[in-house]
């Protein structure tokens, strides 16, 4: 298995085609890692939210990572990890920015139903709040496994 590190613009342009992923915060040095939707565009990710544990870490410390991968065989695959800073996009500081990120999320499939299902289903509530927020990515890192090496490959042959 060959892996690569893949540039920066990959990764960019993996995560802007990616729409699930691992957000991971931590606080009191306890991590916490959930999954959701996102969209990404240069510099940006954009979350669909529900408040809870992750909102309240984030608050609390913004330092925060998104982990995204695709796996299509143990030697094929790609992953990604953005590190960035949580900020919210509270009303109306944040009116275009919300417009923005939501138009963008409206443009996945079912984009907001996971969030509003896991809410619904502990709080038994319909009129579940929540709020926009984006990650300013700092760096961007990736890795790309290419399946086996052309030696390899010979030597299994052999
Ligand atoms: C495919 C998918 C997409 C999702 N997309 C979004 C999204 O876009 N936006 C969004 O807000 N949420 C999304 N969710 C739900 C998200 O993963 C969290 O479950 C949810 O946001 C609640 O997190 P919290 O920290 O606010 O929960 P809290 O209720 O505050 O968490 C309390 C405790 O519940 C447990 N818990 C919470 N969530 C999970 C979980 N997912 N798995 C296992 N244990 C859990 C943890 O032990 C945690 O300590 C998605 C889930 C899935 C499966």
């Amino acid at each position: 298995m060959v892996i690569n590190e893949m540039t920066e613009k990959d990764s960019g342009a993996f995560l802007a085609n990616a729409s699930l992923g691992r957000l991971g915060c931590s606080l009191n040095n306890q991590p916490y890692v959930v999954p959701i939707y996102f969209v990404y565009e240069p510099d940006y990710i954009y979350v669909l939210s529900t408040f809870g544990q992750k909102t309240e870490w984030m608050q609390r410390n913004p330092n925060v990572c998104l982990e995204v991968d695709e796996i299509m065989n143990q030697s094929q695959w790609m992953s990604v990890i953005a590190n960035g800073r949580y900020q919210e996009l509270p009303e109306p500081q944040y009116t275009s920015e919300r417009d923005h990120a939501r138009t963008l999320l409206a443009k996945r499939h079912s984009w907001c139903q996971n969030a509003l299902a896991e809410r619904q289903l502990k709080l038994g509530d319909d009129s579940i709040a929540t709020l926009f927020f984006c990650i300013h990515v700092d760096s961007l890192t990736g890795l790309c496994a290419t399946g086996e090496s052309a030696e390899s490959g010979n030597a299994a042959q052999k």
